[in-house]
């Protein structure tokens, strides 16, 4: 079998087809070799090495060893030079790849092969000493970190000693003996933790780097960002072996990061950073702070260091044509790693490029616009999930704004919250329920988990390509990088600004679009939906055949909704409408009353209420559907629970705190979930019924006076099982319908439908389509009795279920299609076999995830309704599922 692809000198075994195969980065490195483009050759050891290693105790497939000689052979030739030979010197760098990118994993290690021998070879080729025993210490430091497994800070502490003994401030004062001597140490470093020297082989180098990138794939971190990103570990790593070739090699050599186009804004511009003299991972790691690669960015910075335009104009001009070559091979923004050695420009990656959600939506928008892609393919590249960053709110123009600081603008969004400098505590006070501020000098991928749980993150060190900017944006949290006025004491737990200091706890607003930090809360405001948010989601309802409800009760939400665009109310939960105010007194009189006609007078009292709360959502809703539930929760969740609760209660509606603990206690439920509520409610008490029929109708006439619009309300009734609940909640409302015509002399367009929420209904679906006139799947419900898994207490386990593989996903988050899916679809077919004309729609959580849209697209289902901020995301999910 072929386990290692090889590439370079305008050729390549694979492309970026490969992708499974070779990881995203062997693949693309691949294939910009096939194109023509200057890569240093190398090679590319395949995912499935990875999955054989694990499938194996940790072996290598037999035939490896000989191919990954090979491959090592036609990286001589193409260089004229040979691994392990001090003659003919050739470096490595070996990184991981997988098919996703995925921080967490063993990233790089640079400079593999040198030793006490071939050092001396490195420094006679770059006729430079101290850049051969800097590159030597850099790769004992790398390799003993990343391979071995020793600390970092190990060897700091041996170049900051080393620093002090010289009296020197900064690297670049230490000599050529210097760092032979940091060398020596560092050896004696990792000899005295080890037990055994830093190997001096090669070979055995080369196979200690392979190891320990395969090994990563299951380190913790690893594990943590896979099930964070749903990655699967099946999909294993690859491994990448180059040549080396130095950025660091003197003032005619530099290394940088760029997309070409603005990650941030979308903006169709070159964007990138580089450092001159400096080798891989130091722009990226925010050691020192990089230069801007165009003078037009320079110049927007207000940099006075040079741009590589004016420094490098050669090697610019290059970039600048492979870079624009590269965005229309792949139709897509780039992500670009260069190196320039001694003048000559090498292309070490490329890929797809992370953007922040608007950024995406520029570029969709304007490479249509570009004739680059479609709008179809256009509306298909943005994830709709992602758009819940459009939706967040930013610092209002017209605050008071108390600069303390001004960074990078990282990341787009506003925060306010607390400062902690941990990541442990930004994961405690989230659990907590409260909103924080990640503050930290930089971040590493040990942070993700704090960087999650932050509302937004600030640091003092690092540009716009470092850790925390690109994990940032990545999310779509709003992130302050590289504020270099600050100070942040970890000891102290403290942050200093221009003389003031802020504690652990204390408020900030970070602005992640200009890099401001901001002392105490700040006024935002709701973000603009027009533009290129306009243009995609206008393609997108052109593409999608379901339509978007939203679940909504109160006006406001409604409102929000409907400038999100939706297209009606799939799901008003009255019951909510009873907690307002002085009407859950109203309605605690009524559970109280022993007689009909006791219920009766207090529901009187109701019906205004109920009258103009639903007359209110017909207007906002203009024309549109409204489809309304009757009362759903059991009785008791309207009571009192504590004994001065029950006092104050009693007080308040003239009833004897004695008589409210009785009522209480007789309606107490073992599992109320599962006991009297939904329509059983209106099986015992159709007076209940009957109200908000009549309040529902008489609002239906009103807003239809006031809009000039009919209003057709559509009313549900919940938690059917079997077709005689419905037939008599059904007779109740059909009775009050024209009771009320009669009354007002007008005529009503009404529909009365189900939810579908009960294994029962949706197996008796064919009967029950005979008095529902739509099925509105209650997948909520619908999970949790299929799985007879409580939707109230399954989070205390299901993370478990997930981490042990018993679940991919929470059921509740995204629909179980094998399972609930199954009774859906079944559900489906019966209805439409009675009734096809019945209109079938889903108004669980579910109606707002993207794979589960996906799903009602494949069962034929009318609509999907969710909440207000997902029906953005319901549009394109929903015209992504039409595709
Ligand atoms: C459902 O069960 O899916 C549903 C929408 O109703 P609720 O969440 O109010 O029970
Ligand atoms: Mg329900």
């Amino acid at each position: 079998a072929k386990w290692v692809y090889g590439f370079g000198g305008g050729e390549a075994d694979g492309g970026a087809g490969d992708r499974n195969l070779l990881g995203g980065k062997g693949a693309n490195l691949a294939e910009m070799s096939g194109l023509g483009l200057p890569v240093p050759p190398g090679f590319t050891i395949t995912t499935e090495v990875c999955t054989h290693y694990y499938a194996n105790g940790h072996a290598y497939p037999e035939e490896l060893d000989d191919q990954v000689d090979a491959a090592l052979d036609r990286i001589g030739e193409l260089t004229a030079k040979r691994f392990g030979d001090p003659a003919r010197l050739l470096l490595v760098s070996v990184r991981s790849g997988a098919r996703a990118s995925m921080p967490g994993m063993m990233d790089t290690v640079l400079n593999l092969g040198l030793n006490d021998e071939t050092v001396e070879a490195l420094a006679r080729d770059a006729g430079d000493r101290r850049f051969a025993y800097d590159s030597y210490r850099r790769f004992i430091q790398m390799y003993s970190n990343v391979v071995l497994g020793l600390e970092h800070e190990m060897f700091e502490e041996i170049l900051e000693e080393e620093k002090a003994r010289r009296g020197a401030e900064y690297d670049t004062e230490l000599a050529a003996e210097d760092w032979a001597r940091v060398t020596e140490l560092y050896k004696a470093k990792v000899f005295e933790e080890m037990e055994k020297p830093f190997p001096q082989d090669p070979r055995e180098q080369l196979w200690g780097a392979i190891g320990a990138v395969f090994s990563s794939w299951m380190n913790p971190r690893a594990i943590t960002y896979r099930r964070l990103h749903d990655i699967p570990e099946s999909w294993g790593t690859a491994v990448n072996v180059q040549a080396m070739v130095f950025g660091n090699m003197g003032d005619t050599s530099a290394t940088g990061v760029a997309f070409t186009r603005n990650p941030s804004t979308g903006e169709k511009k070159l964007y990138g950073e580089f450092l001159v003299n400096a080798q891989g991972e130091d722009v990226v790691a925010g050691i020192r702070t990089p230069q801007n690669i165009t003078e037009e960015a320079r110049i927007g910075a207000g940099s006075d260091k040079p741009s590589l335009e004016k420094l490098m104009p050669e090697a610019f001009r290059d970039f600048v044509t492979i870079a624009d070559r590269l965005e229309g091979h792949y139709r897509d923004m780039q992500d670009l790693e260069f190196t320039i050695e001694r003048g000559r420009l090498w292309m070490l990656q490329t890929r797809s490029g992370k953007r922040t959600a608007k950024a995406a939506l520029r570029i969709a928008v304007d490479m249509a616009g570009e004739g680059l892609i479609g709008q179809e393919e256009a509306v298909s590249r943005i994830e709709p999930g992602s758009l819940d960053q459009l939706l967040h709110p930013t610092i209002d123009p017209k605050a008071e704004r108390d600069v303390i600081a001004i960074g990078l603008p990282a990341s787009p969004g506003a925060a306010t919250g607390e400062i902690v400098f941990s990541s442990d505590e930004a994961e405690e006070l989230k659990a907590a329920g409260r909103r924080v501020i990640l503050v930290r000098i930089e971040t590493s991928p040990e942070d993700i988990h704090g960087m999650h749980a932050a509302e937004g993150i600030l640091t003092t060190r690092g540009g716009m390509t470092s850790h925390a900017a690109v994990v940032a944006r990545g999310m779509g949290k709003p992130c302050v990088s590289g504020a270099g006025q600050l100070r942040v004491d970890y000891r102290n737990q403290t942050l200093t600004a221009m003389g003031r200091t802020f504690n652990r706890g204390d408020v900030i607003t970070i602005d992640g679009a200009n890099g401001q930090v901001l002392a105490g809360q700040v006024a935002m405001l709701q973000p603009e939906l027009s533009g290129d948010f306009a243009a995609i989601m206008e393609w997108a309802d052109k593409i999608r055949r379901m339509k978007v409800r939203t679940n909504a009760e109160t006006p406001a939400d409604a409102r929000t909704a409907r400038s999100f665009g939706a297209e009606g109310i799939g799901l008003c939960r009255t019951e909510h409408m009873f907690f307002e105010d002085d009407r859950i007194n109203v309605m605690r009189e009524m559970i109280l009353a022993d007689t009909e006609s006791g219920r009766r007078s207090a529901l009187a009292k109701l019906l205004p209420m109920q009258r103009s709360d639903f007359s209110e959502l017909f207007e906002i809703m203009a024309g549109l559907p409204v489809t309304i539930r009757l009362l759903d929760p059991p009785l008791h969740e309207f009571l009192p629970k504590s004994g001065k609760e029950i006092s104050e209660v009693a007080a308040a509606i003239g009833v004897s705190p004695e008589k409210l603990r009785q009522r209480t206690e007789a309606l107490h439920e073992a599992n109320p979930m599962l006991g009297h509520r939904g329509c059983r409610l209106a099986v015992s008490y159709p007076e209940i019924a009957e109200m908000q029929a009549r309040a529902i109708f008489e609002a239906a006439i009103e807003a239809g006076r006031k809009t000039g619009a009919p209003v057709e309300p559509e009313i549900m009734v919940p938690l059917v099982g079997i077709v005689k609940e419905l037939d008599f909640v059904k007779a109740r409302i059909d009775a009050v319908a024209k009771a009320v015509m009669e009354e007002t002399g007008e005529t009503i367009a009404y529909l009365v439908g189900t939810m579908i929420e009960l294994p029962r209904a949706a197996i008796r679906a064919h009967e029950i389509a005979q008095a529902a006139e739509f099925f509105s799947f209650g997948t909520n419900d619908l999970t949790q009795t299929t799985f007879g898994i409580s939707r109230d207490d399954a989070a205390a386990f299901m993370e478990t279920y997930r981490q042990k593989g018993i679940v991919e996903a929470d059921p509740f988050v995204t629909l179980d299609v094998e399972g609930v899916g199954e009774l859906v679809r079944m559900a489906a077919e019966k209805g439409r076999a009675t009734r096809p004309a019945i209109k079938l729609g889903i108004c669980g959580e579910h109606g707002g995830d993207p794979a589960s849209i996906r799903f009602c697209e494949e069962v034929g289902l009318d609509y999907v309704s969710c909440s207000p901020f997902r029906v953005p995301i319901a549009r394109l999910a929903a015209a992504q599922a039409a595709v």
